[in-house]
């Protein structure tokens, strides 16, 4: 948990920082929030049930259909833009394995009422500087644009059930299958081979070519490249035009983006997040949103995959009483310091100084107090320094100043 938490503030830091502000909503929503979101085909992925007065309920697969509804019922009015942060446990019936759990935890965001390029480059640095603030290093960023792809799926004449059956392969980068599956489709040789192209073409420029008639695209395609150009103004680094970023085509469009820990193999993936339409689907007025989800867990096992030295826990002070005498003062001073926020802890055990002092150290204590009757009788304690081992008498008047 001290790894976990260490992680999670360093997180929580980075968001206030970029003026978003916290929110938290119940475990439990009504199932009906998530199949008008995602489809009746995710019942099988969640955790469902009817509850004592016949409501079918779902614990909460993810956190941006709860915030949606939040949103509409109570925060429309709100000015804009309005940047929301949550920190929350999600719950899927996946096969678990190694950063694929049952119960895991999500970091993340949505910002709610603009649609500028300057909005999505600082939601990306966001996630980028939440990611890179835990310490983490090897990280990469791939940008996508699922307006662009909808629309070369028209202009290849796919229907909609044959964009349902290409994009998982799409999703898995297996080329070759998505090529085969065209062919079955009738696509013309030539928008085949164009189509793999864009797929796997980290040159912006090239999609201009293939979405030439398409005002609605060339715009998108104009925003995408605003968007990544203003990425060095946030000192983000190590990203990647994507064109194979599918997500989730019926609520996501417009710019998409995933982070991955390569280290990580198969369950790579950190971050997924973009633009996103939902609001209209919960009863609220139309405005644009954006946000991502931080997969907290896999976080940190990227970490410790990176054999990231977290800082470890430590004691400001542990006070050790010389004798059955010293018992009542050494609580005292306990208290004095405890009242001041210093971290500190006392012997319980009468063990003696040397067994004390051996604890103090296996406890990473920074410093720990003797509590004796010669120092008393000056209204002294002795201070030793854990790591030196050096000494020093020390007033009681003066001793929670050594500790600010
Ligand atoms: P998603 O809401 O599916 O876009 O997921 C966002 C992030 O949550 C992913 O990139 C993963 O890092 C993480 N994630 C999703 N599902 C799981 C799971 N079952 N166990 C652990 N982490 C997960």
């Amino acid at each position: 948990m001290q790894k976990r938490r260490y992680a999670e503030d360093a997180m929580r830091t980075v968001f206030q920082s970029f003026g978003y502000q916290e929110i938290q909503t119940p475990t439990f929503e009504t199932l009906e929030l998530f199949t008008a979101k995602s489809g009746e085909g995710i019942i099988d992925e969640l955790y469902s049930f009817t509850d004592k007065g016949g409501r079918e309920l779902a614990l909460r697969p993810e956190l941006t259909a709860p915030v949606m509804r939040f949103y509409v019922e109570k925060l429309q009015m709100e000015a804009k833009p309005l940047k929301l942060f949550y920190f929350g446990n999600c719950f899927r019936y996946d096969r678990p394995q190694k950063g694929r759990y049952r119960e895991f935890w999500q970091a993340g965001c949505e910002l709610v009422g603009t649609d500028t390029p300057e909005s999505y480059a600082e939601l990306i640095s966001l996630a980028y500087a939440v990611l890179r603030k835990t310490g983490l290093k090897d990280i990469t960023i791939n940008i996508g644009n699922l307006t662009i792809l909808s629309s070369i799926f028209t202009k290849l004449n796919l229907s909609k059930d044959q964009q349902q059956d290409l994009i998982p392969l799409i999703d898995k980068a297996q080329f070759d299958d998505v090529e085969k599956m065209l062919q079955q489709f009738g696509v013309p040789q030539e928008d085949t081979k164009k189509f793999l192209d864009i797929l796997q073409t980290t040159d912006i420029k090239k999609l201009s070519s293939f979405v030439q008639h398409d005002a609605q695209a060339q715009q998108e395609i104009d925003l995408l490249t605003t968007t990544i150009n203003l990425l060095p103004l946030f000192n983000v680094k190590n990203y990647c035009l994507k064109m194979s970023i599918v997500r989730g085509l019926d609520y996501y469009k417009g710019i998409v983006f995933e982070i991955d820990a390569p280290n990580l193999g198969a369950e790579k993936q950190l971050c997924g997040g973009g633009a996103y339409e939902l609001i209209p689907l919960f009863g609220g007025r139309e405005t644009p949103t954006a946000g991502f989800a931080i997969g907290f867990d896999r976080t940190l096992l990227a970490l410790e995959t990176e054999k990231y030295a977290f800082p470890s826990s430590t004691l400001t002070t542990y006070v050790i009483p010389v004798n059955e005498a010293a018992i009542e003062q050494s609580f005292t001073i306990v208290q004095q310091l405890r009242s001041k926020n210093i971290a500190t802890d006392i012997d319980l055990l009468r063990r003696g100084i040397r067994k004390a002092l051996k604890y103090a150290s296996s406890i990473n204590a920074k410093t720990a107090i003797i509590v004796g009757p010669q120092e008393l009788k000056q209204d002294a304690v002795m201070l030793r320094d854990m790591k030196s081992g050096k000494q020093e008498l020390v007033k009681l008047s003066t001793l929670p100043k050594k500790f600010q």
